[in-house]
């Protein structure tokens, strides 16, 4: 046996030479892979495509699709490490992979064939904020801003626009399931919907939605779907639980009757139904495909973590309404139980975590073995204070990006809008930086150039607009040169950059800090090879914010995660602590109206207690503040462990407090007596 199969087990080796050796690879039937988490199956998946290419599969032919850029480079590092380990040092996979996002991918091939299918060539892609600023703009035009009764916001029209597009539904269906208050503006939406992509196809922009969409209407012609499918001997898709109608829909097309076509995943873990995710895709997989159905394999045995933490992650799963996957087993024994740490706020949370993991690393355990998982970005504020005082670097994964800033967009939007001038939302932002320029004047500007055919030269035409001064050419002069490529990538963002900052100090506050992430995008874009690569790539999977406010990982050094467990899918670390295990937090009581939303929060707590490998701790603060609302700064409420893990499953966890009674006891009953001392005093008053 070849040496990269021997470390698999029975089933493993199955699912990673299924198919292998027909003479005709691209033969093998569609497989699916259905497994419990830890159960290794991205490991499998890697272990197949290497497979595939030791057998003399062509790399370039293999597309590897997972739910985040990281996973899909750290797949292919992974695929290139086991070929080099059989064959010796050749690289055979290095690059050569079309590994990524359904989206990233999906902007990729839209590139290419963007001429074919009357694309612009130069299109811009808008992230969530842009889109739902040009919905914002559509619908004034339209005036449905300005109607008596309320309008669904430009956030809630774009989130229902979305789900239209992603669940591969009509608005009727939408309204009536997810937003029934809005269900008498359905023609209003209609209306607004058609206007928001004829705006978008004038100004030459993509929305994060089109990339699929136009990807799925690409395929559904006949000619483009055999062109497009016939690059690819394989396509494998990890994650496979949190994809949607319209994500399986172009798998479809592209690999119809599914030969070479593999999907991995666990319906306990499918977390994305808010992004119209359907538990149905993995589910109905074996059936999509006549006259054969796709070989199924499952997977039973937990390589991740040790038996006390499996026990009590199943023992959460045990207690859902639906789930196709079986427990798992593990031979990794353990006397340590995960732990149930009540303490008193958040402030000892983080003091608890704190003091865990430097005493993790005291033992060998480096800060990048551990993790902090969350169900809400904002749930990591006080940890991070405490961090950041005790000098302890940590990435956030998830949440608030360096992107988002303010000052951030304005530099992309002008290279953006270099890019393309006819991208209204970018336009917009340029144009106001200037004096004297409002959201009138710009409007006049934009129409002026977009009707051009060369819309720059068009905009070096016009007579300098009053009040903008000695601003305006300077401004013609940068745009026309970035237009020209005229300085080359990366140094078209310093140029910008130059440009900008004298404006940076009048519109914004606090200039010299927000100088300083500039120069640090600048450092990140010279690590792209060009303007347009750099554009997308930042657009649809932005860098992790640090604990140094520099926007990128602090690759060499050490650090501690912190991650949304949304964000923390299908990874893996040696200690791992949860944040807010209470009810109102875990489930949300934004997230849990209806039943299946409080199961998927049931699997989200699931997802998070299986990232840990050989020590979990659930921390339940007996109080937390509640967010918005702390304005005043002890808004707080009484919090009760999460009613996942309910009296029967407490057998599962050692259950202890922080701090330990003795050492502080003093300042523990002190705050018992000022409750029992409030309690009196209303009572004197009966
Ligand atoms: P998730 O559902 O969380 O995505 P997964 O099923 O994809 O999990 P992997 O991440 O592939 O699981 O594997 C979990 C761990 O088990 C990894 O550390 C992996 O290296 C290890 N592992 C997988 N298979 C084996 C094996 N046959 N022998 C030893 N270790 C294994
Ligand atoms: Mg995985």
């Amino acid at each position: 046996m070849t040496a990269h199969l021997e470390n698999l087990n029975e089933r493993q080796r199955e699912a990673v030479t299924h198919g292998v050796g027909l003479a005709d690879q691209s033969a093998a039937g569609p497989l699916l892979i259905i497994a419990g988490a830890g159960s290794g199956k991205t490991n499998t998946l890697a272990h197949r495509v290497a497979h595939l290419i030791l057998n003399g599969a062509d790399p370039r032919r293999i597309l590897l699709m997972t739910f985040s850029r990281r996973a899909a480079s750290e797949m292919a590092r992974r695929v290139d490490r086991i070929c080099r380990q059989v064959l010796g040092d050749k690289a055979v996979a290095d690059g050569l992979l079309w590994s990524g996002t359904f989206h990233g991918i999906g902007a990729r091939l839209l590139r290419l064939y963007a001429e074919q299918i009357g694309l612009a060539v130069d299109f811009t892609i808008h992230d969530r904020e842009d889109s739902a600023d040009l919905m914002n703009l559509v619908r004034h035009e339209l005036g449905f801003s300005k109607t008596e009764t309320r309008f669904p916001t430009k956030g809630t029209c774009l989130a229902i626009y979305s789900r239209v597009v992603n669940a591969v539904s009509s608005i009727a269906e939408v309204l009536k399931s997810a937003y029934p208050w809005a269900i008498n503006w359905e023609e209003e939406l209609k209306t607004l919907f058609a206007a928001y992509v004829t705006a978008k196809q004038a100004q030459g922009v993509l929305d994060y939605d089109d990339l699929l969409l136009y990807w799925a209407q690409m395929v559904s012609h006949a000619e483009l779907a055999d062109d497009i499918g016939n690059r690819f001997d394989h396509v494998m898709v990890d994650e496979y639980q949190d994809t949607n109608r319209l994500q399986a829909q172009i798998l479809m097309s592209l690999k119809p009757g599914g030969r070479g076509l593999t999907v991995v995943g666990d319906d306990a873990q499918s977390i994305y139904s808010f992004r119209a995710a359907t538990i149905r895709n993995i589910l109905d997989f074996p059936n999509e495909f006549s006259p054969r159905p796709a070989d199924v394999i499952t997977l039973d045995r937990n390589y991740r973590s040790t038996q006390p933490i499996l026990a009590a992650a199943n023992g959460v799963i045990g207690l859902a309404r639906e789930r196709y996957t079986k427990n798992l087993w593990t031979d990794r024994a353990s006397e340590q139980k995960p732990r149930l740490v009540t303490v008193k706020d958040e402030n000892d949370q983080a003091g608890f975590i704190v003091e865990e993991v430097l005493a993790n690393r005291e033992i060998g355990m480096a800060l990048k073995q551990q993790a902090v998982l969350f169900r809400t970005s904002s749930h990591s504020g006080a940890l991070e204070v405490e961090l950041t005082r005790r000098n302890i670097p940590f990435v956030k994964f998830g949440g608030l990006k360096f992107l988002d800033s303010a000052h951030v967009k304005d530099l992309l939007a002008i290279i953006r809008f270099a890019q393309n001038p006819r991208d209204r939302v970018a336009g917009f932002r340029v144009l106001q930086m200037l004096p004297g320029i409002g959201p009138q004047r710009a409007a006049t500007i934009l129409d002026t150039i977009a009707a051009d055919p060369e819309p720059l030269l068009s905009l070096a035409e016009i007579p300098p607009p009053p009040k903008t001064g000695d601003d305006w050419a300077p401004f013609v002069t940068l745009l026309t040169a970035l237009g020209r490529n005229d300085h080359g990538w990366p140094g078209e963002i310093e140029k910008a950059r130059l440009w900008y900052e004298p404006h940076l100090d009048r519109i914004h506050e606090d200039p010299e800090t927000r100088k300083a992430d500039l120069l640090q995008l600048e450092q990140i874009a010279s690590g792209y090879p060009s303007r347009e690569r750099f554009l997308t790539e930042l657009t649809l999977d932005p860098p992790d914010a640090t604990s140094d406010q520099a926007g990128v990982p602090l690759l060499d050094e050490d650090y501690l995660i912190l991650s949304t467990i949304h964000s923390a899918k299908g990874q893996e670390w040696r200690a791992v602590f949860m944040l807010n295990v209470v009810d109102g937090c875990m489930p949300s009581d934004l997230g849990a109206g209806t039943t299946d939303e409080l199961e998927e929060e049931r699997r989200l707590l699931y997802v998070g207690m299986t990232r840990a490998r050989d020590s979990l701790s659930l921390i339940t603060p007996q109080r937390f503040y509640t967010y918005g609302q702390n304005t005043r700064g002890d808004r707080h409420v009484y919090a009760s462990r999460t009613r996942f893990i309910p009296a029967m499953l407490l057998q599962f966890f050692e259950q202890t407090s922080w701090p330990k009674v003795a050492a502080t006891a003093s300042g523990r009953s002190a705050s018992q007596i000022r409750i029992d001392v409030a309690a009196n005093m209303r009572g004197m008053w009966k």
